[in-house]
């Protein structure tokens, strides 16, 4: 076991202050953060243990008030505190109600005893779950070791990205409420050193490229302390449909967030994000494009769907989840426009 110092943070600001200030060791500062928060410890505490994961410093922030963790919603919009924990949200009736998609989202991910533990803000920053990335033993992996090549493009890749994909990194990132925030043109806050920041939730995370070992736009010792969806008609008329290998407890293979308004038969409003398949939460605006203005029947989905992988890079184990994503896809739109809202 590696050692590590353990402290308790009681306030937002103190715990940022502590995170900034920490000094960065030799060994860590190339590749990564030294001070790690600790909330639900769901997937940092694993990542310790695989020994993937070795910050000097935990900084527990459970003590933090309890705002931290309000869900409060009005006409206007919801607002998910960062240390909401999964389980509450998905119950929660007017997120159930007016934001299926959330609801959903969290509802299917995990088991029951994650979702009691893990908080929104640790999942959404939640690592892949590629087995080269968890498995030490494995010398080539950029994500982990920069510069170390990446075992998956000719090894077990069944499980990788097809979309954002480079010839660094096709690890797929593994949430599902990502999946619906970015959907929903959510926002995001977060405190750093510099103070209070908002940002769009799609400016979070990046794409591979050739440093995928830098997965966010967070800071050292950034901190995320809110999510904000803004209501709209397309809200609950919302859904996450999700595909993977076993009923529950089990990550995607392919999903799709969609938002629908629909008048008169005609889309005015349609939000499309696909989980499973790409390397980020992911957005097919262009799908969104072919449905504006239209009624929507299965030719015209299957054409958005088309139109979404248009750039897939698939490789030898996940050619299958281009055809598999598209289908998510033209079921859950159908799905959506049927809804009764
Ligand atoms: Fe590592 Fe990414 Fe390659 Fe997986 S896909 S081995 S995480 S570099």
């Amino acid at each position: 076991m590696r050692s590590f110092t353990f402290q308790r943070a009681s306030d937002a600001a103190e715990a940022v202050s502590e995170a900034v200030q920490a000094p960065l060791s030799a060994e860590l500062a190339q590749t990564e953060v030294p001070v790690q928060f600790l909330a639900g410890g769901t997937t940092l505490l694993d990542l310790m243990k695989l020994d993937v994961m070795r910050p000097e410093r935990l900084i527990d922030i459970n003590g933090l008030s309890a705002r931290h963790g309000e869900i409060l919603a009005n006409s206007s919009s919801l607002r998910l505190g960062g240390l909401a924990r999964m389980s509450d949200v998905a119950r929660h009736p007017v997120v159930r109600r007016d934001y299926p998609v959330i609801a959903q989202s969290l509802q299917m991910a995990a088991s029951p005893q994650l979702r009691n533990m893990a908080t929104l803000s640790g999942n959404v920053l939640q690592r892949t779950r590629c087995p080269y990335f968890r498995d030490v033993t494995w010398g080539a992996c950029n994500k982990r070791s920069p510069g170390s090549g990446c075992a998956a493009m000719d090894g077990i890749n069944r499980r990788q990205a097809v979309l954002g994909v480079s010839d660094h990194c096709i690890a797929t990132y593994p949430g599902d409420f990502a999946q619906a925030l970015i959907a929903l043109d959510a926002t995001v806050e977060i405190l750093g050193s510099g103070g209070a920041l908002t940002l769009p939730f799609s400016e979070l995370h990046r794409e591979p490229g050739t440093t995928p070992h830098i997965e966010t736009r967070l800071a050292p010792g950034a901190l995320i302390t809110a999510f904000t969806v803004p209501a709209g008609p397309w809200t609950r008329r919302s859904l996450y449909l999700k595909v993977r290998d076993r009923e529950s407890y089990e990550f995607a293979l392919a999903s799709a967030a969609v938002a629908l308004d629909v008048q008169n038969g005609t889309v005015k409003t349609v939000r499309i994000a696909l989980g499973g398949v790409a390397t980020r939460p992911w957005r097919a605006h262009e799908a969104e494009d072919l449905l504006l203005g239209h009624p929507i029947d299965r030719a015209r989905a299957y054409e958005a769907a088309r139109v979404a992988f248009a750039t897939a890079q698939p490789r030898e184990g996940n050619r299958f989840k281009v055809e598999l994503g598209r289908r998510t896809l033209v079921r859950a739109l159908m799905q959506t426009a049927a809804m009764e809202t």
